[in-house]
């Protein structure tokens, strides 16, 4: 597409690539992809914008002009823009890797561009070896693209629900994505093993000596890539040896295993599968929890003439959250041990919400109040993903029936102890907090482009 672009106003224009700090405006023709409030020190209006090169730049104005500049700036629009700023680059959670970035202020101007052959995209994928001068740098966030090993959903400290999916490079290089609670649900459950995911604007980190993307609240996630800025990264990639079932699955367990794993001193919490059932369902505990779609904290049920509402000590028009949260004994033919399951985990084997559960079936105002309902979930053979923390406690994280899944037993691990090569390193609660203080992003729906 590119050799088309030599028309004589393109060849007036600024190259974006080639704009410096403090030089003067000269037009440039940009589609403008991403539009975010910045966080840090001072609040500002930013873009992104391309030009028809695939070179990208960012943009900033006054929050305080948010009004106008949304009158005249659309999303995914191209313009030729004149009349700004050349500034440095933007130094906190920048999404681009320029010398400079640009300021609009009221003499900027944009005219709409009408048929301009701009991409819709941009990626700047760092290669494995640049993560690690990366790591904890937040100046600049980190796009990656990679193919996926195993996907699956984690529980926090908390009980809240964050995605753990493992990418490999096109040298099997491998690399771990955290998606906060906030980002779960970029990436879905229906990810699989050998997916190809590009993903934007991340933070790098690591743990235990795996290198960690963390969502930050500019993340974007493109599944399966097909534009043309990704043809040669998903050919390499599409172009690696295929996995084995053993390499994408998490090892899979006895009860009696997970009693010997659980007196080891484990250092980081590890995944395992394990095929057991619920003995009992320990109703003491309670078994649900309400909590603010605002701040997080747990709710309190107030009665107002007769209707029951749930109110949060410090917010207003929140949205009440309700999220299982069962302590329960698990057993198999080798033993019985202790485990808590969380939300996804006993929605997947109920078939129901928690907020289903509580409005249609039982006491809103005391979870320890169980109704039959709930109790259907023991005798169920179940395939239960859980994880071990380093304290010994056993968090069931997802489950699902054990009918679908037969393929499971026949390369099931009956004899039981064998070593275990650590797995998932655990959520930092320090950046969980974090992402929690943030809003969800606005930039999500390149979900599914
Ligand atoms: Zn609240």
């Amino acid at each position: 597409m590119i050799s088309m672009l030599t028309t004589t106003t393109q060849m007036e224009c600024q190259r974006v690539r080639d704009i410096r700090e403090r030089q003067k405006h000269r037009i440039i023709e940009v589609r403008v992809l991403r539009r975010w409030i910045s966080r840090g020190k001072k609040e500002e209006l930013c873009y992104q914008l391309v030009d028809v090169f695939g070179d990208c730049i960012e943009a900033v104005a006054e929050v305080k002009h948010v009004k106008h500049f949304d009158s005249v700036i659309q999303l995914q629009c191209c313009y030729r823009v004149s009349g700004y700023i050349c500034t440095g680059p933007r130094t906190y959670m920048a999404t681009v890797d320029h010398k400079a970035s640009l300021v609009f202020g009221q003499k900027a101007r944009f005219d709409p561009l009408p048929n301009p052959n701009i991409p819709i995209i941009y990626f700047n994928f760092a290669t494995y070896e640049t993560l690690k001068t990366r790591i904890k740098d937040s100046r600049i966030l980190t796009d990656y693209i990679g193919r996926v090993k195993k996907n699956a959903m984690r529980s926090t400290g908390t009980g809240k629900d964050l995605r753990k999916t493992r990418l490999q490079d096109d040298k099997g290089n491998e690399v771990e994505i955290t998606l906060w609670p906030d980002a779960c649900n970029l990436i879905g459950d229906d990810v699989v093993p050998g997916d190809i995911v590009a993903i934007c604007s991340t933070s790098v980190s690591e743990y235990k000596g795996l290198l960690q993307l963390e969502s930050t609240h500019l993340t974007t996630v493109v599944l399966n890539p097909d534009m043309p800025e990704t043809v040669e990264y998903v050919h390499r990639l599409r172009a690696l040896p295929p996995m084995s079932s053993t390499e994408t699955q998490d090892k899979k367990v006895t009860i009696l295993d997970l009693q010997l794993i659980g007196q080891e001193n484990i250092q980081i919490p590890r995944n395992f599968i394990c095929e057991a059932q619920i003995k009992e369902i320990h109703e003491d505990r309670g078994w649900f929890y309400v909590h603010c779609s605002k701040c997080s904290s747990k709710l309190y049920p107030e009665l107002d003439n007769g209707e029951l509402n749930f109110v949060c000590r410090d917010d207003d028009d929140i949205i009440p959250i309700f999220r299982y949260s069962v302590n329960a004994t698990i057993e198999d033919a080798t033993g019985s041990a202790e485990a808590v399951f969380f939300n996804e985990s006993m929605q997947a084997l109920l078939n129901i919400s928690c907020k289903d559960m509580v409005t249609k079936h039982a006491d809103a105002t005391n979870p320890r109040n169980v109704p039959h309902q709930l109790m259907s979930a023991i005798d169920k053979q179940s395939l239960l993903h859980l994880t071990v923390k380093n304290d010994g406690k056993i968090v069931i994280n997802s489950a699902s029936k054990v009918a679908s899944t037969t393929s499971y037993q026949s390369t099931g691990n009956k004899t039981g102890i064998t070593p275990f090569t650590p797995t998932t390193p655990a959520p930092k609660s320090g950046t969980s907090k974090r992402q929690l203080e943030e809003s969800p992003g606005q930039d999500k729906k390149m979900k599914r482009a």
